[in-house]
């Protein structure tokens, strides 16, 4: 044994631990060669995994508990000290969420050429948070200026807040705003030597907003500064950021990947070896590791075993649905496109919208070219949407509380359909200046179409839109009626 130091008792399992440790990068190499769609089935729950260890369980068990138990205090002290592979306690790690966290990291990182891995955390929010501390943390500012980081002002409300009022304004990080992203003179001249990291989301919610990923991360790199991406809208299905040069991707499972909605979750996932001037190696190797060991153990955002299954189940069909919902959101795009009651149609995958060719350039259905019924490289834009009302903010009011069938709430990425009125909503506290500032006018609706046959959403929204004129059917909510029966309203 090399390890010096360690006792012939430690040493034995340090050795039994790297015997397995062998076997299992074997299975990650088996699975790498694998189609999407089998790593999202299959991730590394195989037959042997089950039959060894699991009972024989066919799917994932759920390991409920908050701590592992060790045979004797040698395996307790190398476990406690990270010499062997554990989950000690399930603030750190566990069963469940290993097997959730290796399908995540081999989807991020399908068709790229490195290796990948990943840190699930109980949010997108937390995911953020957690992939964007460390780089704050480590070493002081030059000459003892602030540090400051670049990200794009289109990015998801939480994520602005996050930013703007928790680091910029709270703690003295200043966060510089990149307006136009893909304007690239302007990534360019937001960076000074105490830059951090730059920060993109793509294609935004609720904006849509698109840039040149390949261009951004040369940007990056060549400041030696890493490019973190939050590629929640896309999920790994049309886009791999890793793919175009992005050190680290956030995912807010609780969207696309998890389109049932059964709960929230988030991901943190990143290349090996990613590029930072200034953090140690042992961040730099293995950043969702690093973060796992270290800052998340002491913090505590980590994410129930429950909620991980339930996530990965979903998982499993990610690139079936995200096809049908891409399908589907275009016919009910195009519908709209030639309503007479709408002003205005947004979606990346119109060729009307001004950033349709450059989102062409990245979005693409994963593995099209592998299906029998595609054959060939296919674009698909996803389940995001929005519309413009024409008759001002309480003629789009009258439409949206006429869906019938399209569910009023503030979500995304959900097999049911679901639309939001974001002035009212996601974007209330930005203000009229703000939401001016980020195109969010009183009459935009966001629609997220998901797996109903189109047919019966545009139905939905062809009914709604007569609404504008005519009278309004509401639905009582059961608490206030008896049955929860409908009653007829006049229009306002
Ligand atoms: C919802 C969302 C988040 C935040 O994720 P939570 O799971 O709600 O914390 C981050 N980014 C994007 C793009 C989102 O849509």
């Amino acid at each position: 044994m090399s390890d010096a130091g360690l006792s012939p008792g430690v040493a034995r399992y340090v050795a039994a631990a790297q015997e397995a440790q062998r076997r299992r990068n074997e299975e990650i190499a088996r699975m790498r060669r694998c189609r999407f769609d089998t790593i999202a089935v299959h991730g590394l729950y195989t037959m042997s995994e089950s039959l060894d260890y699991n009972q024989g369980s066919i799917i994932e068990p759920i390991y409920m508990a908050s701590s592992q138990a060790y045979r004797d205090s040698d395996e307790m002290e190398a476990a406690l000290a990270y010499l062997v592979p554990t989950w000690c306690y399930s603030r750190i790690a566990n069963p469940s969420l290993f097997y959730f966290e290796n399908v995540l990291a081999l989807l991020e990182g399908y068709g790229f050429d490195g290796e990948t891995s990943c840190c699930a955390t109980s949010s997108g929010m937390a995911a953020i948070h957690s992939a964007t501390e460390p780089f704050l943390s480590i070493g002081a500012g030059g000459a003892g200026r602030p540090m400051n980081f670049v990200a794009t002002c289109q990015v998801y409300g939480g994520t602005f807040q996050q930013f703007a009022v928790r680091k910029d304004r709270e703690k003295g990080v200043e966060c510089r705003w990149v307006v136009r992203s893909t304007d690239l003179e302007e990534w360019e001249s937001k960076i000074d030597e105490n830059t951090r990291f730059l920060y993109g989301e793509l294609p935004s919610n609720p904006g849509q907003a698109f840039f040149d990923l390949a261009a951004v991360a040369e940007i990056a790199h060549r400041h030696g500064l890493p490019l973190i991406i939050d590629n929640t809208v896309g999920s790994p299905a049309l886009l791999r950021p890793l793919c175009h040069g992005a050190d680290v991707v956030i995912q807010s499972v609780t969207k696309t990947l998890t389109s049932s909605g059964f709960g929230i979750a988030g991901a943190v996932i990143a290349r090996k070896n990613l590029t930072c001037r200034f953090a140690p190696e042992e961040l730099k190797a293995d950043f969702p590791m690093y973060i796992k060991a270290l800052p998340n153990r002491d913090n505590g955002p980590n994410l129930s075993p429950m909620n991980a299954i339930l996530s990965l189940n979903d998982m499993r069909t990610l690139r079936s649905k995200v096809d049908l919902f891409s399908r589907n959101t275009m016919r009910v795009a195009e519908f709209l496109g030639g309503h007479p009651q709408i002003e205005k149609v947004d979606y990346l995958g119109l060729p009307a919208h001004p950033l349709h060719a450059l989102a062409s350039r990245y979005l693409f259905l994963v593995d099209a070219e592998h299906d029998p019924e595609y054959g060939r490289p296919i674009n698909r834009y996803g389940h995001l949407m929005s519309l413009r009302v024409k008759g001002g903010a309480a003629a789009t009011r009258r439409v949206f509380d006429a869906f019938q069938r399209i569910w009023r709430a503030t979500d995304l990425g959900r097999v049911k359909s679901v639309a939001t009125i974001p002035a009212i909503s996601t974007h209330q506290q930005q203000g009229e200046e703000g939401r001016r500032l980020a195109d969010v006018p009183p009459n935009l609706i966001r629609l997220c179409v998901g797996g109903e046959h189109p047919d019966d959403v545009i139905a939905d929204l062809d009914q709604a839109l007569a609404a504008i004129t005519g009278k309004v059917t509401v639905s009582v909510p059961a608490a206030f009626s008896v049955g929860g029966a409908s009653r007829e309203v006049p229009g306002r």
